[in-house]
């Protein structure tokens, strides 16, 4: 609103200015014009004075004469002037007398034609055009008309110029009416001087000059006003009456009007000027529209700015009042997490601790306080084992920091089931614990830390140990029996060898050989069952293992006497294989174990073919393969054939307990390895399992690398085998596949 009243006054001074500049400009001009019309009006009046005033000396004048004091007017540049005469008064007796008389003067063609009956004519004697107006036309009776006729007695009278009120000139009187202008006569009159007539100055006629009203303003007033100003000519006559004269339009329209009265001889006229103000120098100006239009601009900016500004604030204040409620029901969401993370932290059974990057416990549950029985305000990893009085599962070794599941998350390494025995001032018979250890990692926040589950094994393990204890003492009381009918079994057989044949004899010696046969399968179940509890709690007593000779004792004892009704002989081949570090009997288990079932699971009829293998695996491990052309392990088994007592539906036929794979399994983890099983491409089974390999090989390995590295050398033979596996030396010496080896042994 104090925008646009600003510029509505703004534009209204400067409006108000221009009318004045106007208005002044307009007074400017209409005195310029007054001055112009009176001065020019006065200049004739002089000029015909003075012409008057000469011819007036010349006593014996003569249209030469005439023509000679009437030259300068031509040049004198006298706008609307039509002609100037020389007029002379004739009383009606003496007209042809003065017509001779002036024919005699040199107005030769003069002929005097009196019009009405007046008292004395006046006549034009010599005349001179001013205008081009036609040629001079003397003779005239000015006493026609009443206006001239008047003009001039009273220039005789007084003596002075005068002018006549405005009438249509004689002269002009012939011409179309549309042509006409209203005109004036100027009359002087002409006196001898006062000593040719014996003192007193004597008359002798006029000097009058003829103007044309319209002419006259159009030409004067069209140079005074440069075409910016209107112009109405009034002449006031003898009898009072204003009369208008002549009219002069500028373009545009009318919008100022002045009026100028100023004397001309012995009347008075009267100069109306009108002008458009529009067209005026000073009032015509595009700034107030400029202004109106910049400040309606400038008023709607900062009403937008005020608006803005004006309103900001509460907008600031509805975007805080809006972040304050989300943070506040994040706030409460987070607390509620929180409580929700502290109730399920606190209602677990199994403890759990957290630590930062740097070790430092964040959190633990109160179930993690039990279990470790002191508290958590401790320096780093270094001190934890003996803060807490962490021991490896056999009591007595200090469990290794590096070894630690926390430490090992913190270096993003997962671990699953360590087992651990923390014994301390508050646990002086030791718990026994399973800890998972887990990386955390904290995303955007940028913050990493482990997080540690430990589990109370102590009862479970106590448990185990008393069943596998339970199971040694079982399978140890029932193979004692069994040893007992074998025995029992073996002498009746020698007894009945001797007896003489017969239906009888036969039927006994099938029996025996039925017995024979169920106390076999009876110990070898007996000796599965307890090599399954062996193998989870016999202490792993490592040693480097040549597995290349371990291998071949196992296939030679597993061929060397086959039964009657045993498919054709196995075909095996055995790939170079390194030395690793295991406990022997329980390598050979699993090798054992892997052979037999190869042996066994193959089609009816068909014989046996098995490779044994070892080659890439983890840097510092072998991976051995063995791989057979059996019946094949369904998909769906795969997964499931490592669990106890699972068997694959294709086993039907085949005699098997389910537990073999599962002691295999339980030792290779216990050795730290893996195993799996897959599909062998064409046809049977692959089992791989993963084994460490012997210091002796791994120093071997790293040597040959480091001379390796120098210069592309042959394989160490204790490393051929062993990952991982080397491009070199691949494109060296191609490694024995399994085809090659066998048609060498061919
Ligand atoms: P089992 O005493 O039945 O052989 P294992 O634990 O050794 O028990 O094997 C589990 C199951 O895996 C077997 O029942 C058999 O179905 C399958 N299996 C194991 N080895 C082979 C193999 N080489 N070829 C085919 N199937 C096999």
């Amino acid at each position: 609103m104090i925008g646009l009243t600003a510029t509505l006054l703004t534009v209204g001074a400067l409006r108000t200015g221009q009318r004045e500049s106007a208005a002044r400009v307009m007074d400017q001009r209409t005195s310029v014009a007054r001055v112009a019309v009176a001065g020019e009006a006065g200049r004739y009046r002089d000029l015909l004075q003075a012409v008057a005033a000469g011819l007036g000396t010349n006593a014996r004048l003569t249209a030469a004469d005439f023509a000679a004091a009437t030259a300068p007017l031509e040049g004198a540049g006298l706008v609307g002037a039509t002609s100037v005469a020389y007029v002379v008064a004739t009383p009606p007796a003496r007209i042809a007398a003065t017509q001779t008389f002036w024919r005699g003067r040199g107005a030769d063609a003069l002929t005097l034609a009196p019009r009405g009956q007046h008292a004395e004519h006046y006549f034009s004697i010599f005349q001179r055009s001013l205008n081009n107006g036609g040629p001079a036309m003397t003779g005239l009776d000015v006493a026609a008309s009443r206006e001239a006729s008047s003009a001039l007695t009273e220039a005789r009278r007084t003596g002075r110029p005068t002018i006549s009120d405005t009438y249509v000139l004689l002269r002009d009187r012939n011409i179309p009416v549309a042509q006409q202008q209203l005109s004036f006569l100027f009359a002087a009159p002409v006196y001898s001087p006062a000593e040719d007539a014996g003192g007193l100055p004597e008359f002798r006629g006029w000097v009058a000059l003829g103007l044309h009203g319209q002419d006259f303003l159009g030409g004067v007033l069209g140079v005074a006003s440069q075409g910016l100003l209107d112009g109405e000519l009034f002449a006031t006559n003898g009898d009072g009456r204003r009369v208008l004269v002549a009219g002069y339009d500028a373009r545009g329209r009318r919008d100022l009007t002045r009026q100028a009265t100023f004397p001309v001889a012995d009347r008075q006229w009267t100069l109306l000027t009108g002008a458009d103000s529009q067209n005026l120098p000073g009032a015509r100006s595009s700034m107030p529209a400029i202004v109106l239009i910049g400040g309606i601009l400038l008023s709607a900016m900062l009403a937008c700015l005020v608006w803005i500004l004006a309103t900001g604030r509460s907008r600031a204040r509805e975007q805080v009042l809006v972040a304050t409620a989300e943070l506040r029901t994040a706030e409460a969401e987070s607390r509620r997490q929180a409580g929700l993370l502290g109730a399920i932290m606190s209602s677990l059974g199994d403890g759990v601790g957290v630590v930062d990057e740097n070790g430092a416990f964040l959190l633990h549950n109160p179930a993690a306080q039990a279990l470790l029985g002191v508290s958590d305000d401790v320096d780093g990893p270094d001190s934890w084992q003996q803060h807490f009085g962490l021991f490896r599962a056999d009591g007595r070794t200090p469990f290794p920091v590096e070894e630690m599941p926390l430490v090992r998350a913190l270096q993003g390494e997962a671990s699953d089931g360590v087992e651990m025995l923390i014994r301390n001032d508050q646990r002086p018979d030791g718990i026994l614990v399973s800890v998972d250890g887990r990386p955390l990692d904290a995303g955007a926040a940028g913050r990493h830390g482990a997080v540690a589950v430990f589990h109370d094994i102590t009862e479970l393990r106590r448990y185990e140990t008393d069943l596998a204890v339970f199971a040694g003492v079982v399978a140890h009381d029932l193979k004692a029996p069994l040893a007992v009918i074998r025995g029992h079994c073996e002498t009746a057989a020698d007894e009945l060898a001797e007896a003489p044949e017969g239906p009888e004899v036969f039927e006994a010696r099938a029996a025996l050989d039925r017995i024979a046969n169920a106390v076999d399968r009876m110990a070898a179940l007996i000796d599965t069952l307890l090599a399954y509890t062996t193998s989870r709690d016999a202490p792993l007593k490592l040693t480097a293992v040549q597995l290349g000779p371990l291998v071949a004792d196992v296939v030679e004892h597993r061929t060397e006497h086959p039964r009657p009704g045993d498919s054709p002989p196995p075909d095996f081949y055995l790939g170079p294989l390194p030395e690793v570090q295991a406990d022997p009997a329980m390598l050979r288990h699993v090798v054992d174990n892997l052979i037999g079932n190869a042996l066994k699971y193959v089609q009816v009829g068909k014989s046996a073919r098995i490779d044994v293998t070892a080659a890439g695996g983890p840097p510092g491990w072998t991976r051995i393969e063995i791989a057979d052309r059996g019946i094949g392990i369904p998909d769906d088994d795969k997964p499931n054939i490592f669990e106890s007592f699972h068997r694959a539906r294709t086993a039907a036929g085949y005699a098997g307990t389910g537990l073999g794979l599962a002691i295999c399994r339980r030792i290779v983890e216990r050795h730290g390895g893996t195993i799996g099983v897959a599909d062998n491409p064409g046809g049977g089974t692959r089992f791989t399992f993963t084994l460490p390999l012997a210091a002796r090989t791994r120093n071997a390995l790293d040597r040959a690398l480091a001379e390796r590295a120098a210069a592309a050398g042959s394989v160490p033979p204790e490393i051929a085998g062993v990952g991982p596996i080397r491009p070199a030396e691949a494109e060296a010496a191609p490694p024995r596949t399994p085809e090659a080896g066998r048609a060498e042994k061919a």
